[in-house]
């Protein structure tokens, strides 16, 4: 009985993905197909038109490069030991510029013996990493601190990346995961479905705490090898 509740969940997932690319592609070629007709009829205006043309295509683009990190996992799934800290570092290093130019700082504790080692596919765990980060960024409109904290309880190692931002209603994270699920004007809503995709591959889980007007947390479990000191490996 489980098992067929959670199967006709996943079709339900897999229609509602189709449903919503179709309609996310289909309105931006529907605004191509007219201002390409408007170029035939008025080319004083072109200009304008090409530039709105330009900016569909882009949004077209957009969307489906996201959809390519989910297609990715069939290609190139090879599951390697991984340095969990040395990832998270890299991964920030990467969104440096982004928050620099926001005014957001971005913070990290570890614990005392910072070598932890989970198995995992770099590129996905990357992307998890950078889709969390990239949502705190785009959440935090006057600066502040982004916090990532790192923890091991057990045999499981928990990230969680706390921000100082707008923050989410219950409906609003009640709505999370939902493909394209966006409050934001030019979002795909598919970021966090493929995070979330991501970690339930990793046997691990996501959760998310927040209080609106004052910031997000999520908080990642994924199953550990080992931890150590550095020195001790
Ligand atoms: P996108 O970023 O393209 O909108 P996501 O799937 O990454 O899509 O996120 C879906 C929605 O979840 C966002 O539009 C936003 O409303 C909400 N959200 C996600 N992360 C945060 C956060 N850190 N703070 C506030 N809202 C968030
Ligand atoms: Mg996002």
């Amino acid at each position: 009985e489980k098992e067929r509740t959670m199967q006709s969940e996943k079709l339900s997932t897999a229609g509602q993905l189709a449903a919503g690319i179709a309609h996310e592609i289909r309105n931006p070629l529907t605004a191509i197909n007219g201002f390409m007709k408007l170029l035939r009829s008025s080319k004083d205006k072109s200009d304008q038109y090409i530039s709105i043309i330009e900016s569909e295509l882009k949004r077209i683009e957009f969307i489906v490069n996201e959809l390519l990190v989910l297609s990715k996992p069939q290609k190139n799934h090879t599951s390697t030991p991984l340095n969990l800290m040395s990832l998270i570092d890299q991964v920030i290093t990467l969104m440096y510029g982004q928050a620099s130019l926001k005014n957001i700082e971005i913070v990290t504790q570890y614990p005392d013996k910072p070598f932890i080692l989970i198995m995992g596919v770099e590129n996905q765990l990357k992307q998890v990493f950078i889709n969390l980060l990239k949502n705190a960024l785009e959440a935090m409109n006057h600066g502040g601190m982004i916090q990532v904290y790192l923890q091991v309880i057990d045999k499981e190692v928990q990230i969680r990346v706390q921000d100082q931002g707008y923050g989410m209603t219950k409906d609003q994270m009640d709505a999370l995961g939902k493909p394209f699920y966006t409050t934001k004007d030019t979002g795909t809503g598919l970021g966090f479905m493929i995070t979330q995709n991501i970690i339930h591959n990793h046997g691990g889980a996501i959760t998310v705490d927040s209080i609106l007007e004052q910031g997000t947390t999520f908080t990642v479990s994924l199953p550990m090898i080992m931890i150590a000191d550095k020195e001790n490996f």
